[in-house]
């Protein structure tokens, strides 16, 4: 089916009453321009145009805007080293926390904490600790349930040589006095 060739119809602007197309010469074009666009847009093809890349501006503004506060602002996922199970790996630190405890002015008790951490039997430190320094010790089990073990008497001048003598595999780094509350290194 042919198109029928359409009479030519004369339009006149619903703001300022000329013939649409004589706008322009009227006295508001300005005012004029969203009713053109709304009721003859074939017109006027420019102000397509311009509202085209009015609406542009807008959308490509608000894409930056939403790429910045979606992109920069996204918090970095942890690096968190996971076991094949799933669960995450919290390594302990690898270290010896010695402690001298007053219980009264004449007892003194040292605790040794964390000789298990460097593949150390603690019955065995123990019963070594005890024969070294002729004096009683034993292993306990600490306020988080942790195994450690006390040795009666203020034995932490000469502890550390003798941990580090008699097993190797704990360095002097790795060996901590707690002291006032506050963790000393040994070494
Ligand atoms: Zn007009």
């Amino acid at each position: 089916m042919a198109e029928k060739p359409q009479p030519v119809r004369v339009l006149y602007c619903g703001e300022c009453g000329l013939p649409a197309e004589y706008c322009e010469f009227g006295p508001d074009f300005e005012k004029c321009k969203p009713w053109l666009i709304q009721n003859v847009p074939d017109l006027y093809p420019d102000l397509l145009k311009e509202a085209d890349v009015k609406d542009a501006d807008k959308v490509s503004d608000q894409l930056q805007s939403t790429s910045i506060s979606g992109g920069s602002s996204k918090p970095k996922q942890e690096e968190v080293k996971r076991l094949p199970g799933g669960k995450i790996k919290k390594k302990e630190k690898q270290e010896v926390i010695i402690e001298k405890m007053t219980r009264n002015k004449r007892k003194c008790i040292t605790t040794v904490k964390g000789l298990e951490l460097f593949g150390v039997k603690l019955s065995d430190a123990s019963k070594k600790l005890g024969k070294k320094f002729a004096t009683g010790a034993s292993v306990t089990k600490g306020p988080t349930e942790k195994e450690q073990i006390d040795v009666q008497g203020d034995i932490s001048y000469d502890i550390v040589e003798f941990i580090t003598d008699t097993w190797p595999d704990v360095p002097e780094a790795a060996i901590f006095f707690i002291e006032d509350g506050k963790k000393v290194p040994a070494a």
